[in-house]
Order: structure tokens, then sequence, then C-alpha cells
């Protein structure tokens, strides 16, 4: 075996994993995701204001055909009251026209309420209407901005793969199989040389001795970090 053709090919397999996570962390991903919320909320928000001015103008309907019912109703009373001469029955329908004019003027202060927020309501429809593109253009622009970005890591991430392929082409099979198992099991480095006296994976120290005894076991299962557990390639 040999330890070290393992370390240009560790050195690749980082730089893929680099890349993995700067895929995922990209900025643009943040951005593009908060254009798209925007834009839905506005759409969401101008459909509401158009459902609401909906639900307005059918009750002002409602309110206008009930005022019109009471009209009908206040008229009748009227040419009633011309025929009528016991003052109770005339009374009695004075009282009803009492009635009926007071619960139209209700209905007029309701419709007016209505009618008002019905005039707000339109303006805001247009600002809503008249904010959509604008949103839509800045969804698209971060969704394009992302996909750019995306295809550029992507690229760099296929490069890598091609050399290590080629390294991984270059390593012994029985090397390069205990690397991957080691590789596996280990979050830090798999394998690593022994730099000023340390291991370079977990960069403990080793005595001269510990030293020593790694180079007798050397591109053999044992020469293993004694407190790390990566491959030593002495
Ligand atoms: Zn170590």
């Amino acid at each position: 075996m040999d330890f070290r053709s393992l370390l240009p090919l560790q050195a690749v397999d980082q730089r893929i994993a680099q890349l993995e996570h700067r895929k995922v962390q990209l900025p643009e991903h943040a951005a593009a995701s908060s254009a798209a919320a925007a834009l839905h909320t506005a759409r969401v928000e101008a459909e509401r204001l158009v459902k609401r001015q909906g639900d307005i103008t059918g009750e002002i309907n409602r309110l206008e055909l009930r005022g019109k019912e009471l009209d009908a109703k206040k008229a009748k009373y009227e040419a009633q009251l011309k025929t009528v001469i016991a003052v109770r029955e005339a009374e009695a329908l004075q009282h009803e026209i009492a009635g009926v004019a007071g619960e139209h003027s209700s209905l007029d202060d309701a419709e007016l309420i209505l009618l008002d927020e019905s005039e707000t309501l339109d303006k805001r429809i247009v600002e809503s209407r008249a904010a959509v593109p604008t949103l839509e253009a800045a969804a698209e622009q971060a969704t394009t901005a992302l996909a750019t970005v995306l295809a550029a890591v992507d690229a760099e991430i296929a490069a890598a793969n091609d050399e290590r392929n080629r390294l991984a082409s270059a390593v012994d099979g029985e090397t390069l199989a205990l690397y991957e198992q080691v590789r596996t099991r280990m979050s830090g480095a798999a394998v690593g040389e022994i730099l000023k006296g340390s291991c370079g994976g977990c960069r403990t120290s080793l005595s001269v001795k510990e030293q020593a005894e790694m180079k007798k076991v050397a591109d053999t299962h044992d020469a293993r970090c004694p407190y790390c557990g990566c491959l030593l390639a002495v």
C-alpha cells in the first residue's frame, strides 16, 4: 500500500465537500426564496382585496334592494294613511312609517361606510396590481441568479470529480479500499502526514518513539495515528 498516494485524493475530496457545502449555503437561495415569498404575498393580497371588493359590491346591491323594498313599503303606508279615518289606525301607520324610515336611515349609513371602503379598496387594488410586475421581475431575476451560480458550482464539482477519478485510478486497490473505509468513519481527515512531529489529521504531537514505531509499520494497516485513528503517510 502507498498512503502518500492518498494525500492528493483526500485534498480533492475535501474540495468536493467544500463545494457541496457552498452549494447549499449560497446566499442566492435565500434571495430567491424571499423574492418568491414577496411575490406570493403581493398576489395573495391583491386577490384578497379584489375578493373584499366583490363582497362589498354584493352587500351594497343587497342594501340597495332592501332600500327599494322599504321605499315601496313607505309609499304603501303613506297611501293608506290618506284613506284612513280612525285616529288609532292613522297612528299605527305613522308608527310603521317611522320604523321604515329608521331602517332606511341605518341602511344608508351602512351603505355610505361601504362606499367609502370600496373607494379606498379601488386605490389599493390599483397599487397592489401595479406592484406585481416589479416583484415578478425581481423573483425571476433572483431565480436566474441562483441557477447561474448553481451551474457554476456544479461545473466545479464535476471537474473535481473528474480529477478525483483520475487520482483514484492511480491509487492501488487495497490502499483505496482502506481509505474509503476509514473516510466513512472519520469526521476529520482520513489520512495525514507527520508534520513537524505532529499528526496531520488531529495535530496531536507524536513522541519520537511513536514516530519511530510508525516508520516501522509504514503503509500497513497499523500505520494509524494513536490519537485520531487516521492513516499516517510516513
Ligand atoms: Zn491524529
